[in-house]
């Protein structure tokens, strides 16, 4: 997505090697247009895998995963991300570090909403250590359902993420690839 890479070389800031901060267009205010075309992008991209449920995680997967699933016509789930939880049959949950907070959270998903005959979209903003998305795996797992892939906004290419879950076999697709942060600003990576 051409118009994506022109507003991250714009707006993106680059706050150390490893973080890119997005909060212009991402992670706090947000272009619904630019946003409606991401979801355009993906559904096209995941349109013939028959998705039921696009699953992501609080709080900066929501608009794109709305935006998706607006697109492909099926419900949008988002798991909670909580710093304790009590054990609760009626949910699933994946104890995760969280890449931003520095923490570990745990990420909340109601059982009644993804059932085993469910086709599962997960996405999310931007991808590192690939820590969320492996619970958001994990998560589907538990539940049975297809998982059919998975649709990253920023992929950092530098951090283990995204080839590892590569690497399980599973599908996933970026809009955007970045090669390296620095002092030469955002490479990217094609
Ligand atoms: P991971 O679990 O893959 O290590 O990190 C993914 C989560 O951390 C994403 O939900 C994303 O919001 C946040 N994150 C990871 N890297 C960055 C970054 O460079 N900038 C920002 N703003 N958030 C990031």
């Amino acid at each position: 997505m051409e118009e994506l890479k022109e507003r991250i070389k714009r707006e993106g800031v680059v706050a150390s090697q490893q973080v890119l901060k997005l909060d212009a267009i991402l992670n706090h205010q947000v272009d619904p247009a630019l946003t409606m075309e991401m979801g355009r992008e993906f559904a096209a991209r995941f349109k013939a895998d028959g998705v039921t449920k696009v699953v992501t995680v609080e709080s900066s997967g929501i608009p794109v995963a709305f935006a998706v699933a607006l697109e492909l016509g099926v419900p949008m789930i988002f798991a909670r991300r909580k710093k304790t939880l009590l054990a609760d049959p009626d949910s699933y949950v994946e104890r995760v570090p969280s890449f931003t907070k520095g923490i570990v959270t745990d990420l909340m998903l109601p059982k009644r909403f993804i059932k085993k005959e469910d086709r599962v979209l997960l996405i999310d903003d931007i991808i590192a250590n690939g820590d969320a998305a492996r619970g958001l795996v994990k998560i589907i797992h538990s539940s049975e359902a297809t998982l059919v892939g998975t649709g990253i906004v920023v992929e950092k290419c530098f951090q283990s993420g995204a080839q590892s879950l590569r690497d399980q076999g599973i599908r996933l697709e970026s809009l955007v690839r970045i090669q390296s942060l620095g002092e030469d600003g955002i490479v990217f990576a094609d």
